[in-house]
C-alpha cells in the first residue's frame, strides 16, 4: 500500500526523480478521492503549474502507472480514468443510470488465482469495471 509521504523516497529509491508535475498529479489525485481523466487533472494542474501541458499530463500519467502509484481504468465515458492507487478495488457501472459503486477485491481474488494457474499468466491488472443493470433499472424492463 502506498502512502502519499513516502512516494517520493519510493521514486528516489527506484532511481527517478519526483518531478514538480509528477508531484502535482499525485496530490490532485489523492486529494480528489476518485477517477479524474487526463482533461480533468489538466484543467486542475494548470493552475498550480503554470506551463503544464496536457502532453505533459499524458506523459506523467503513464509513468506513474508503470511505477504502480496511479491506476488507470476505463469506466466507458471514452477517456482512460486515474485513480491514486492507494488500495484494492473494482468498480461495477449500470449501462443504464450510469451510477457506479465499488466493489471490494476479496470476492474476485480466486479468480485472479485460478486465472493465473489456468493460463500461466501473471495477472496484474488489479482496477477492473464490470458493466451491468442495477436493481432499478433491472427491474423497469
Ligand atoms: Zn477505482
Ligand atoms: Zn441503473
Amino acid at each position: 500500500m502506498n502512502t502519499y509521504t513516502d512516494i517520493p523516497s519510493q521514486l528516489r529509491s527506484l532511481g527517478f526523480r519526483m518531478t514538480p508535475q509528477r508531484l502535482v498529479i499525485l496530490q490532485l489525485l489523492q486529494e480528489a478521492d476518485c477517477h479524474l481523466t487526463p482533461t480533468e487533472i489538466y484543467r486542475l494542474g494548470a493552475d498550480q503549474l503554470p506551463g503544464l501541458t496536457e502532453t505533459t499530463v499524458y506523459r506523467t500519467l503513464a509513468f506513474l502507472v508503470d511505477q504502480g502509484l496511479v491506476m488507470a481504468s476505463y469506466t466507458g465515458r471514452g477517456q482512460l480514468e486515474y485513480e491514486f492507487a492507494g488500495r484494492l478495488h473494482h468498480h461495477l457501472i449500470c449501462k443504464g443510470c450510469h451510477r457506479s459503486r465499488e466493489i471490494d477485491h476479496q470476492p474476485l481474488a480466486d479468480l485472479y488465482h485460478c486465472l493465473q494457474d489456468a493460463t500461466g499468466y501473471q495477472v496484474d491488472s488489479m482496477h477492473v469495471t464490470f458493466f451491468g443493470l442495477c436493481p432499478s433499472c433491472k427491474g423497469d424492463r
